[in-house]
């Protein structure tokens, strides 16, 4: 995780966001979770009080946290009603988990809820296989004197052989699990796991199973899988869908990968994922425009030789002139850095003034592009920066075996990299932000908190760029300039989720 264990003291006000999120009344008729989470929530207290505003409450299911889970709440309902567990599965998974409505739908009508889930009203204890004499199976036409067949209760009773070939395909071939029905002709009743299991092999049950867990994750609106490839994990986390006004719900599963609950995108702090979504569609549009800019070479400003970028710095040196200047706006480096830096800001001007309607498009792109620049020139600074990291890492290796320095003692970098990463992250999306705020002084303040989380990036950037035989001297400036990347990230972020929250904001855009 981060250092910034020091800085806590902005997220002050983590016990009423919490507030907010708990107290859903208005929603208790059509959302189960709200009150039963089947101890999901045991152990939030140990974490509320260090929560940072931008920071929301989840938890991590592994594939076996996930069954048990499932497996708790049909085992209650089970109790409750007083069925058998399988058949409140069905029951629970016909009602999409929707614990409550479905108590009361069965306390109200039991044998139409039943009905309509698929489910008779006469439950037998275990199912088992017959041979009944005399009997032809409709699907295949055999009748055999020892033809094993089966029938569940609805009574349509098929040999051994084709119930088990049509479950096969039902779950093989369909990725089919809880709604399973019959083969009978318009039967509409549920296969439920006990038959299943008498009838399948060992390696469809597991399938079966796995089918079955995922539809239990993508019933509950509280449940999201984790997006990575091949990550198992799902995620939980209380953020209903009309919230995402207010909060922006980043969650980090247990494979480390960071997202968005309420759009499963990438983490995209500090931009709500409605604009996010405009944002990259407008990118999407806008692509044929906006390519040239991202381009790894440019003009020296003075001399217009070629400089090519290779690491995520913006600070350039014209290896020709020596001329520094910095590569998102050409400008002298000098003013960056200081009081005059002005390089993330848009002088709206030029729009104000437009006269005509040429100049007017024109200064509305100027305006995209200012900011699409920036986007874009982090997103590809973080992969440099990344690359940059990968090379050192492995000269650190080469030089630790040289001189004196432990593999514990070279994580610095590590811990460099995955901040300047972060930071990163955060500054590419601070400018798809920028892009939708109408502008009034809490404009200030935000381009003031993204100039210094700026700033702070590219000075950790551009000491990572220093020879390596320079950076094991560098190390305690490295460290230091790292937590303060992390600090200044912290702030920002919670400035703005603070705002977000208290639905301050001015955008020039409805969403
Ligand atoms: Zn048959
Ligand atoms: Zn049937
Ligand atoms: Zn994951
Ligand atoms: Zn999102
Ligand atoms: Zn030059
Ligand atoms: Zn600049």
């Amino acid at each position: 995780m981060e250092s910034d264990d020091d800085f806590m003291s902005v997220a002050s006000s983590a016990d009423d966001f919490l507030g907010t999120q708990g107290s859903d009344d208005e929603s208790l008729g059509d959302d189960f979770g709200d009150d039963f989470d089947g101890g999901f929530s045991k152990d939030k207290d140990i974490f509320s009080n260090t929560r940072k505003p931008y920071e929301v409450d989840f938890k991590v299911l592994s594939p076996e946290d996930i069954e048990r889970e499932q497996n708790l709440q049909i085992n209650e309902v089970s109790s409750i009603l007083g069925l058998p567990p399988e058949s409140s599965a069905i029951l629970l998974r016909f009602g999409r988990w929707n614990r409550e409505k479905l108590i009361e739908s069965y306390m109200d009508h039991p044998e139409l809820t039943l009905e309509e889930a698929g489910l008779g009203t006469n439950f037998e204890s275990t199912p088992k296989t017959e041979v009944v004499p005399g009997f032809t199976c409709d699907i295949c036409c055999e009748d055999g004197d020892d033809l094993e067949t089966y029938a569940m209760r609805c009574g349509h009773r098929f040999c051994v052989d084709c119930y088990r070939h049509y479950l096969a395909q039902k779950i093989r071939e369909e990725g089919e699990a809880a709604r399973i029905q019959c083969p009978g002709n318009d039967c509409h009743m549920i296969v439920d796991s006990k038959s299943l299991s008498l009838l399948v092999t060992d390696d469809l049950k597991d399938r079966y199973q796995t089918l079955l867990t995922r539809t239990y994750v993508d019933d509950k609106e509280n449940l999201k899988w984790c997006p990575a490839p091949n990550c198992e994990y799902a995620v939980d986390c209380h953020v209903k869908q009309r919230e995402l006004h207010r909060i922006v719900p980043t969650v980090q599963c247990g494979c480390k990968h960071y997202f968005c609950f309420g759009c499963t995108l990438n983490d995209h702090q500090p931009s709500p994922c409605r604009l996010v979504k405009m944002w990259l569609q407008k990118c999407e549009d806008d692509s044929e425009t906006a390519n040239w800019i991202s381009a790894n070479t440019k003009e020296c400003p003075k001399c217009h030789s070629t400089i090519e970028k290779n690491g995520g710095c913006n600070h350039m040196t014209c290896r020709k002139c020596k001329h520094e200047f910095c590569w998102m706006c050409m400008g002298l480096w000098s003013e960056h850095g200081t009081s005059w830096y002005n390089c993330n800001r848009f002088e709206e001007k030029s729009g104000a003034e437009a006269r005509t309607e040429q100049a007017r498009s024109r200064a509305s792109l100027e305006r995209y592009l200012h900011y699409y620049n920036r986007y874009a020139n982090h997103e590809q600074s973080a992969k440099l920066d990344k690359d940059l990291y990968l090379k050192t890492e492995k000269k650190m290796t080469s030089l630790q075996s040289q001189s004196g320095l432990s593999w514990i003692e070279v994580q610095f970098l590590d811990t460099a990299s995955q901040a300047l990463q972060q930071c990163r992250q955060t500054l590419k999306w601070t400018y798809a932000f920028a892009y939708y705020l109408a502008r009034n002084n809490l404009t200030e303040i935000f381009e003031d908190n993204q100039k210094d989380l700026e700033m702070a990036v590219e000075s950790l950037s551009e000491m990572f760029e220093k020879p390596v035989g320079e950076l094991a001297n560098l190390k305690v400036d490295i460290l230091d300039k790292t937590a303060y990347c992390n600090k200044r990230r912290v702030i920002l972020l919670s400035d703005t989720a603070e705002n977000l929250k208290n639905g301050v904001w001015q955008f020039n855009v409805e969403w």
